[in-house]
């Protein structure tokens, strides 16, 4: 609970599980691109129809994700820890996310122009357009589609500070 608490209030760091998504995002596929349809926060989440059919760019079907964690953070970038990860849909770049203290996947997306972000969390499918600040349902990208379960939120265990909590972008 306190964890969709806090997704909710952060900007793209969101929780949402494939359970949500299901019928709500539209599916991408090779031909027909984005489907048109994208979720945009307004007031709650609303539906928008985007009425084109181009391919979003910014995605990469053979982008491998670079590891389990942050790479900055894994890097030595302080503090060294993260609430969730996000993954670079382009050149597949992990990175933390707007609730973490570094916020490096959106400084990813920022100085090398990658523009979409889709989660690295188990059970999360979205995507995120960074210019156009839309959510969809993208394509498969290579394995593997998240951290590892047994990774704790946030992580890494020994980088945590027991006061997490006031730490964190909200
Ligand atoms: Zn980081
Ligand atoms: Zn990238």
């Amino acid at each position: 609970m306190r964890r969709r608490e806090l997704s909710r209030r952060s900007g793209f760091c969101l929780g949402f599980s494939h359970s949500q998504t299901a019928g709500i995002l539209p599916e991408w596929s090779p031909s027909a691109g984005h489907a048109g349809w994208s979720a945009q926060k307004t007031e709650g989440w609303k539906m928008e129809n985007r009425s084109n059919n181009r391919p979003i760019p910014g995605i990469s079907l053979s982008s491998v994700p670079s590891g389990t964690g942050c790479l900055e953070c894994l890097s030595g970038a302080e503090p060294g820890w993260w609430v969730h990860l996000r993954r670079c849909a382009q050149c597949g770049h992990i990175g933390c996310c707007d609730s973490s203290p570094s916020q490096h996947a959106s400084a990813h997306a920022r100085t090398l122009g990658h523009p979409v972000i889709t989660s690295y969390e188990p059970e999360e499918d979205w995507f995120y357009e960074t210019n156009t600040k839309k959510f969809f349902r993208g394509p498969r990208l290579p394995d593997p589609q998240s951290r590892p379960l047994e990774q704790p939120v946030p992580a890494p265990a020994e980088k945590v500070p027991t006061d997490w909590r006031e730490r964190i972008h909200r």
